[in-house]
């Protein structure tokens, strides 16, 4: 089966975050090269000064001609440990953000201890799918290496440290809210720090969430123009575990550049 060919997380120079090959109009120029059917620009929203950062992107997002649609949405991380993310229903309408994508981006733990690392990123996982105002929870276990590195943890190269009765409750609280799980390309699947084993075993970890009926969604995450090809890997995933088109999330409503 067929994966639908969508890319609904990617980054833009604009936040300071992604690289300066990140232009909007280069952007889509790729995506068209690539196949790509609907396309999502999440930048980050990790503290409220950030949104005015986020006009400029909507703006040029309105003014593309395109067969693509493109929607604008954003991605949210949490402020702290067990804290919020920057946002409401009030800063949704007030840069008009047509979905949001969110998720844990630190391990939250003082010293090495792996079982509360993996317990501490569930529970945050959770926690996403239980908020209403976000369609889609991103790159579970995903981890910066660096963070790692600088604090001479051994790395996480390994799925096995994640309970399977986990991955179980996490795809019954997707189903349940119907938020999206994220397939991402560039922080899981082709991330070099990452062993082929890992990216084997993540797969059967997805696999397991799916197992529960979950829905699920598919992100390049790239923070550089040739960084967007890597979809690709996103979409042999969903046909490796064989989801069908309607288990695969969309913004749906008119998108806010291109056709529908
Ligand atoms: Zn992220
Ligand atoms: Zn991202």
């Amino acid at each position: 089966m067929k994966s639908p060919h969508y890319d609904l997380h990617m980054h833009t120079k604009y936040l300071g975050c992604a690289n300066g090959t990140m232009e909007i109009p280069a952007m889509l120029a790729e995506c068209e090269r690539l196949g790509v059917k609907v396309m999502g620009i999440t930048d980050h929203l990790n503290t409220l000064d950030k949104l005015p950062l986020h006009r400029p992107i909507r703006d040029e997002i309105a003014a593309l001609q395109t067969d693509i649609a493109v929607y604008f949405g954003v991605e949210l991380n949490y402020q702290s440990c067990d804290g919020e993310f920057a946002y409401s229903p009030e800063v949704r309408d007030e840069l008009g953000f047509q979905f949001a994508i969110g998720g844990i981006h630190s391990p939250y733990v003082e010293s090495y201890d792996l079982r509360q690392i993996v317990e501490i990123q569930h529970r945050h996982h959770l926690k996403t799918c239980a908020d209403p105002l976000v369609q889609v929870l991103v790159h579970p276990y995903w981890f910066g290496k660096k963070t790692f590195e600088q604090r001479g943890w051994p790395w996480f190269d390994t799925m096995k440290a994640v309970p399977v009765a986990y991955a179980r409750e996490l795809g019954q609280a997707a189903r349940d809210s119907g938020t999206a799980i994220e397939i991402n390309a560039c922080a899981n699947l082709v991330n070099p720090a990452y062993s082929s084993d890992y990216v084997k075993e993540y797969v059967e970890y997805l696999g397991v969430i799916a197992s529960e009926g979950a829905l699920f969604t598919v992100g390049s995450d790239a923070h550089d123009i040739h960084r967007l090809e890597h979809i690709e890997a996103a979409w042999r995933v969903v046909e490796q575990l064989g989801l069908p088109p309607e288990r695969i999330w969309r913004p749906t409503g008119k998108p806010l550049g291109g056709k529908e």
